[in-house]
């Protein structure tokens, strides 16, 4: 593993030593897809090929047995030519410096579709969460904040919850950074506990927007929403709010999915009776009586797919076995570029990660509105102002992908790419 902080050798390092589909093979690829339909300056495009920083520590952690183990942490900054850098932390075995940048660079892409003063950061810890105990994940938390303090702030970059970290995380780090800021900075994280600074809604926002977008795409296609079939996989917090949204509007949800297998029951799941993850993890195939397994999920004859559950599950391998009419993007890059281009051949319309999960990046927005203006909103107003930025997002793409006659992940690609390149072009290079 590289200790190169320096952001200037993934290009040497990808071609030489990862497999053909990183995240960040995938991000370039769409990048540059997007940037062939435009008339952007090339430079601008090279430089948005490029993390602005990417910050690799060594946490150290000392464990309940007392003793002390090295923990690999990451903080990939993309972009802030639109405002502060803004994206999640994860604690996951798989947290890699590539997958960082490459999940930073659509954190930029998604802040620009729906419109919101943010660039883009991802990062995390190497780690598998569920081999430390409560306690472990705190210390751990609270020195990676620390590792991280002097390149993440409220109007810097700012860090929100992402897979295997949630809303206590996010309370730990924003405590660990007022600790040694000495006073309260709610600001510095989103996806807080709304007691101290969160906001009501933000938990269900990334599930809420993808079922908000799935209602668009469905209509868009003459598809009553009552007359539908979904399968979703994944029951964390995007899967689960998405499925029962979809749900309680009319919906036939047939199959929903965790790591251990799918409920299946074609006449329709009470999703409401499935706990979710926060609930009770991993129980979804306790409460059914037929389940199917978690690559079948994605080749049901359904009219809506919604991948929520991890990265690259829709590969070269399976896309030619997905027969779902349409496909909502709950996860973050749950299809890799080469099925993305199978899938499009076959003409299944895909509304891309950047546009469908946006709502949680957008909801953050309103914390942080929140946190400066030490002022709260009521969950209506939160879930009102997010279907009114889902849905002018959602016009916007639906433009250009009836003016430009291309795909819905390419319309979003380009709605984020002219707003990123004019605010580039008209700030400059500097010196
Ligand atoms: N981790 C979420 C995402 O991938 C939210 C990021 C944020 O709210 O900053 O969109």
């Amino acid at each position: 593993m590289s200790q190169d902080t320096s952001p200037t050798d993934e290009s040497t390092r990808h071609s030489t030593e990862t497999p053909p589909e990183t995240a960040l093979d995938t991000a370039r690829h769409q990048l540059n897809q997007a940037a062939s339909y435009l008339d952007v300056d090339p430079n601008i495009v090279e430089r948005l090929n490029h993390p602005a920083a990417v910050h690799e520590v060594t946490v150290p952690l000392e464990q309940d047995d007392g003793t002390v183990e090295m923990f690999r942490g990451y903080r990939a900054q993309h972009d802030s030519v639109r405002g502060p850098f803004k994206g999640g932390l994860r604690f996951h075995p798989h947290v890699g410096r590539e997958e960082c940048i490459g999940l930073s660079m659509w954190m930029t892409w998604k802040c620009a579709v729906v419109d919101i003063p943010f660039g883009g950061a991802k990062g995390g810890v190497v780690v598998n969460p569920k081999e430390l105990s409560d306690d472990e994940i705190e210390r751990l938390t609270r020195r990676f904040t620390n590792e991280l303090r002097n390149v993440i702030g409220p109007m810097t970059d700012i860090p929100a919850p992402d897979m295997g970290t949630d809303a206590q995380t996010m309370a730990w780090i924003m405590d660990a950074y007022s600790v040694q800021e000495a006073e309260t900075i709610p600001g510095v994280v989103t996806g807080k506990p709304p007691v101290i600074g969160g906001s009501k809604g933000r938990e269900e926002a990334p599930g809420r927007s993808v079922a908000i977008i799935a209602r668009k795409l469905l209509d868009y296609y003459d598809y009553p929403i009552k007359e539908t079939t979904v399968a979703v996989q994944g029951f964390g917090s995007v899967g689960a709010n998405a499925a029962q949204l979809l749900d309680d509007w009319g919906a036939t949800v047939v199959a929903v999915s965790d790591v251990n297998g799918a409920a299946y029951d074609p006449d329709g799941l009470d999703t409401r009776a499935i706990p979710s993850h926060n609930e009770e993890p991993e129980a979804v195939t306790t409460y059914a009586d037929e389940t199917i397994g978690n690559e079948e999920i994605l080749e049901l004859d359904v009219d809506l797919l919604i991948p929520a559950a991890i990265g690259n599950v829709i590969t070269e391998d399976n896309a030619g076995d997905v027969q779902a009419d349409m496909i909502v993007e709950g996860a973050n890059g749950p299809i890799t570029f080469v099925a993305d281009s199978i899938l499009a051949e076959r003409d299944i319309p895909i509304v891309p990660d950047i546009l469908a999960n946006a709502g949680g990046v957008t909801v953050s927005y309103f914390e942080w509105l929140q946190d400066i203006n030490r002022r709260s909103w009521s969950r209506d107003r939160v879930n009102e102002e997010l279907e009114e930025e889902m849905l002018s997002a959602w016009n916007a793409v639906r433009r250009e992908v009836e003016e430009r006659d291309i795909t819905w992940r390419d319309g979003a690609y380009v709605v984020a790419l002219s707003r990123i390149a004019d605010a580039h072009e008209s700030r400059g290079l500097w010196p």
